[in-house]
């Protein structure tokens, strides 16, 4: 086994924390180390040494900062680790393979029919990976791991629960199906957290560790960052904020509860609703289009949408009391406007907080990672953080 896999899979050793610690960083300096870590100075000095030696960690050519600090940036060796991040999506799959500074090395969509099977998307992926890894002269067998995002929470054995977008997956043991065709370990993990993991280690929410993300995309997910981890709760499925009951009288959900925020706010309505005044079918793509640009009635629906997410958030706020919201997903790229009215509303239906010196109000961000990108960055992030509760690997590995 390459080396750099056994620091990554060694959690208990110093020398695999530095590694970790790295791989969530991006470059670092050894003072930042020393932080990230918690262990003494004196043997991250010892360990980096060590890890230079090596090859697992290179030099940066400090003048790039741009800054003129004296402290070497530091940086796991690109070439000495890549792992892959896979979004399972509805009608399609993509498959990015990246190295450990982050860098997307290969990107590829497969269109795929919408009541895929586990074990026809295990193959799919497979197949593609096969092809990329041979493009980059790599084995599967070389990736550190293979991260899986999924529209739908994991219990901690790993079983897939009441999927929204992939009914027929209900029960499914997602990790180990993919293991039986990937030759490395495989994480998995629900996609908004995964789209918390990548705010966290890249994006919106860098060194924050607290924070509640919510996203809304075709559907409306989310994730809570208690003391810098994703709080899955008791059985896994935390933070599916589209499921909180707002009109006990309202239309059936399909998750067998009424009045859903998820069906006032989801995209999916949205584009109904598009639909309905238009005469015609209209794509995510374009009805942002049409928001951002400011057409009356794409408008309307959106700011109606904020309306009634932002109660959904202020009920998170009155129990969670987070000091930052990250907003997610597409809807958030319709603009300003959007999160205006978000705040506004969400000002309406929470506690109201004691302002002290300024700080008795949680701050709204929008996530760098809009569209896809956040789940697939958050696949990847899984593997480098060895976040994953639920892993699994290939029987003959
Ligand atoms: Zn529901």
């Amino acid at each position: 086994m390459d080396p750099i896999s056994t620091l990554f899979l060694d959690t208990d050793q110093p020398a695999s924390r530095i590694v970790r610690a790295m791989a969530a960083i991006g470059s670092a300096t050894a003072s930042q180390l020393v932080q990230a870590t918690g262990l003494a100075r004196s043997t991250v000095s010892t360990l980096l040494t060590e890890l230079r030696e090596t090859g697992v960690v290179i030099e940066l050519d400090s003048r790039s900062t741009g800054f003129g600090r004296p402290s070497q940036l530091l940086s796991l060796n690109p070439a000495r680790g890549r792992c892959a991040g896979v979004l399972l999506g509805l009608g399609e799959i993509r498959i990015s393979v990246c190295d450990l500074t982050h860098s997307v090395l290969s990107d590829v969509w497969l269109p795929i029919n919408l009541d895929y099977s586990p074990e026809e998307a295990a193959r799919a992926v497979r197949k593609s990976l096969e092809q990329q890894c041979d493009t980059l002269g790599i084995r599967i067998s070389d990736l550190l791991g293979v991260g899986l995002a999924i529209s739908a929470p994991l219990s901690f054995e790993g079983k897939v629960l009441n999927g929204d977008v992939l009914p027929t997956w209900n029960g499914v043991d997602i990790a180990s199906v993919f293991a039986a065709e990937l030759d490395c370990p495989i994480h998995a993990e629900n996609e908004s957290h995964c789209g918390a993991l990548a705010e966290m280690t890249w994006g919106a929410a860098m060194g924050e560790k607290n924070f509640i993300l919510f996203k809304f995309d075709l559907g409306v997910g989310g994730a809570i960052v208690l003391d810098g981890a994703v709080h899955r709760g008791t059985f896994g499925n935390a933070a599916e904020f589209g499921h909180l009951v707002l009109d006990p009288r309202g239309e059936l959900c399909r998750c067998g509860s009424r009045g859903c925020l998820t069906l006032s706010v989801g995209a999916f309505h949205l584009l109904r609703k598009a639909e309905e005044f238009t005469g015609h079918p209209v794509s995510i793509d374009e009805f942002i289009e049409h928001a951002r640009a400011g057409h009356i009635g794409y408008r309307r629906l959106v700011e109606d949408a904020a309306d009634i997410a932002g109660w959904g958030m202020g009920l998170t706020a009155t129990i969670l009391n987070p000091p930052l919201f990250v907003i997610a997903g597409k809807l958030a790229m319709v603009g300003d406007f959007f999160v205006e009215r978000l705040q506004k509303s969400f000002e309406r239906h929470t506690l109201p907080q004691m302002e002290v010196q300024g700080k008795g109000r949680p701050r709204f961000v929008v996530g760098k990672f809009l569209g896809n990108d956040d789940t697939v960055m958050g696949a990847v992030a899984l593997v480098l953080h060895q976040h994953g509760k639920v892993t699994a690997s290939h029987e003959g590995g």
